[in-house]
């Protein structure tokens, strides 16, 4: 299933739309999607 990056490169990777983006790491996630996999991919929790 192909990513569709560009002009939509903000939306949330995980759960496809939300407002408060990370976009640290080289990642696409909101705050809430990278608070869970923030451990599961080796990084410390966001708080
Ligand atoms: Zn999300």
């Amino acid at each position: 299933m192909p990513r569709k990056y560009g002009k939509a490169a903000r939306k949330c990777e995980r759960c496809g739309d939300h407002s408060a983006m990370i976009r640290r790491y080289g990642l696409n996630l909101c705050r809430q999607c990278f608070r869970e996999i923030a451990p599961k991919i080796g990084f410390k929790k966001y708080n």
